[in-house]
């Protein structure tokens, strides 16, 4: 709760006007409790879960030609029932999170050290931090997903979440709850070693959902994907690949980037299938050159008789 009674005793304390953005917050946040502004990260990550898969599900529904291009799998259509499955699943989760966090405020504050009142942090301190907590995740992610795939490992844990060779969307958080509690160290670990303010932890959180929903969607579409403009970017093919392997896979365990993998050369099975698809589109496009040639020495050979 920000400690000022109003806006111009909150504009004394900081020695200037408010900006937009602080007097918006301002007013959203006066009168409202840490705890409950702490909660809001489940309630935005639900809606976000909830919206972000359905364009291209609704899409694969009613309109299947539109997208097909783009589908990583071609050959495989997850039923809705599957992906619906995945949602209610997750849906139940939902008021035990809300539980939780209310429940573990008091520690978390501890822990997370999350500033809630003002200033509000500049772009360049939450695109430093944003930085920050997207390289230590994929990193500490990378191993825990190695670990996951031991036998031990797999067996008891991860085989659930690699149910789906051909993801979507939904099926993102299809895993077995200790691999949900284990993946959330590393997506913790940067606010708790670099705090931040909780906007900066919703932003966090929110593009880690988005990345993770968009790397499970089944699709990639290199006009919108990132990867031109991320070094190292992997997305949605790179983690579709690690589906299509199967468990036995032992490539492409990065979530995020490809880095961990290429510097551990565990992206060997993926530079392999990459190099086998160019060879079998190359070969595509031969015969499909030595076919229309043959077509136009046909009419020219006709046109001339
Ligand atoms: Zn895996
Ligand atoms: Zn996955």
């Amino acid at each position: 709760m920000i400690p000022y009674a109003s806006a111009a005793e909150a504009e004394a304390a900081l020695g200037r006007a408010m900006t937009w953005a602080e007097a918006a917050w301002y007013k959203y946040s006066v009168a409202m409790p840490d705890a409950w502004l702490h909660c809001h990260t489940t309630v935005i990550l639900f809606v976000i879960y909830t919206i972000t898969p359905l364009p291209l599900l609704i899409l694969e529904q009613f309109a299947p030609s539109v997208i097909l291009p783009y589908k990583l799998q071609p050959g495989v259509q997850v039923p809705l029932a599957d992906s619906l499955r995945c949602y209610i699943e997750a849906a139940c989760v939902f008021p035990i999170a809300v539980g939780f966090q209310l429940l573990s405020y008091p520690a978390a504050a501890k822990v997370l050290r999350t500033r809630m009142g003002l200033p509000l942090p500049s772009v360049r301190e939450t695109v430093a931090q944003l930085v920050v907590y997207s390289l230590l995740e994929d990193y500490l992610s990378y191993w825990i997903h190695r670990l996951l795939h031991t036998q031990w490992g797999y067996e008891k844990i991860h085989r659930v979440h690699h149910e789906f060779t051909a993801p979507t969307g939904f099926a993102m958080s299809y895993s077995h709850w200790a691999e949900n509690l284990l993946l959330s160290i590393p997506a913790l670990a940067g606010p708790v070693i670099v705090p931040c303010h909780i906007t900066t932890q919703w932003l966090w959180f929110s593009i880690r959902l988005i990345e993770g929903i968009n790397i499970h969607s089944g699709y990639h579409f290199p006009f919108i994907s990132p990867s031109k403009l991320i070094p190292f970017y992997g997305g949605a093919a790179y983690h579709d690949y690690h589906h299509y392997a199967g468990g036995r896979s032992q490539s492409n365990f990065a979530p995020l980037f490809t880095y961990c993998d290429y510097i551990y050369r565990t992206d060997k099975g993926y530079r392999y299938h990459k190099l086998k698809q160019a060879k079998v589109l190359l070969k595509s496009l031969e015969e499909n050159n030595v076919d229309k040639k043959g077509g136009s020495t046909a009419f020219s050979t006709r046109k001339t008789d």
